[in-house]
């Protein structure tokens, strides 16, 4: 079983749909409201335990009602949450509007989560015992840079997930081991990826391709499922393949893309991510 740490975000999705957004000014009638637990980085802790992993989560919560909402569904699916912090402030939010279209319009606050600036001793022993590190880019790049390093001294894999993507230090590259982008994500970033040794780029329903140290490619198909929701696939994706990747790159893109392609056969982040037997049962049809 892979040891795997998470430096990451967590946040309560407040999602509202509506048939018409309304304009500046306007007040409309909404249809439905939902409050989801997400975050990066607390899917995709989730998508790793649930894929086989044990997991550990450093992160931070604020001190208002969703706090202790968001420990306990880390908390339920078995994620270690003893280095998950309490700060004063709001948690991190995410403010979801989904219109008659299915278009969504997102607003995320980082709360709780723009401020992990800093790991202590703890998180760091956390990460230098680990087998992997996963992160993603929804808390300060700099935690992100900190735990890159601490974990490479220390001979623990480092996965990132380079989402939302944005500008990033050009030192951080050096830290990374395996990069988990989507298309946009890898047109975005370019050459840059270049420096990373194994990087896996998610294209949708047609699966994923990896390419490793030596320049050799291997792709691996899409799982046809009944996709009803696309949300946090490419988090499940990633939280399978660090759960995987001592199998090796052949082993654990199979497990990501069949785990990825289960999360979009239902509605919703968190509720959608698979369980250990709902993979291995697609995987050995
Ligand atoms: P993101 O959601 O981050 O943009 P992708 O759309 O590439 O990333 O999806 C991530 C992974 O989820 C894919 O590699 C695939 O395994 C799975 N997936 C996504 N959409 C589908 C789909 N329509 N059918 C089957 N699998 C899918």
């Amino acid at each position: 079983m892979a040891r795997i740490v998470v430096v990451g975000s967590i946040n309560m999705d407040l999602v509202t749909s509506v048939r018409r957004r309304p304009e500046p000014g306007e007040t409309v009638s909404g249809d439905g409201f939902a409050l989801v637990p997400g975050g990066k980085g607390s899917n995709q802790a989730i998508a790793a335990r649930r894929a086989g992993a044990e997991v550990k989560f450093v992160g931070a919560v604020g001190d208002d009602v969703f706090a202790d909402e968001l420990r306990r569904v880390l908390h339920d699916a078995g994620v270690g949450v003893s280095r998950l912090r309490r700060v004063d402030g709001p948690s991190g939010v995410a403010a979801i509007v989904v219109d008659g279209n299915g278009e969504n319009s997102i607003i995320v606050v980082g709360g709780a989560n723009s401020r992990m600036t800093e790991l202590d001793a703890a998180d760091l022993e956390a990460i230098a015992v680990a087998d992997v590190l996963l992160c993603q880019l929804e808390i300060p790049v700099q935690t992100v840079l900190a735990a890159a390093r601490h974990a490479h001294a220390n001979g623990t894999a480092v996965v990132l997930n380079p989402s939302p993507v944005h500008e990033l230090p050009a030192d951080l590259w050096a830290e990374v081991d395996i990069a988990v982008v989507n298309e946009g994500e890898a047109a975005q970033l370019g050459s840059a990826l270049d420096a990373v040794p194994h990087v896996i780029t998610t294209l949708g329903a047609d699966g994923a391709i990896y390419r490793g140290p030596d320049g050799i490619t291997l792709p691996q198909p899409g799982v046809r499922v009944k996709v009803v929701d696309t949300t946090a696939a490419g988090d499940t994706f990633t939280g399978a393949l660090a759960a995987h990747w001592h199998e090796g790159p052949e082993i654990a893109l199979a497990w990501a893309s069949t785990a990825g392609a289960l999360a979009t056969t239902k509605l919703g982040a968190s509720v959608s991510i698979p369980t250990h037997s709902e993979i291995e049962r697609l995987l050995s049809r």
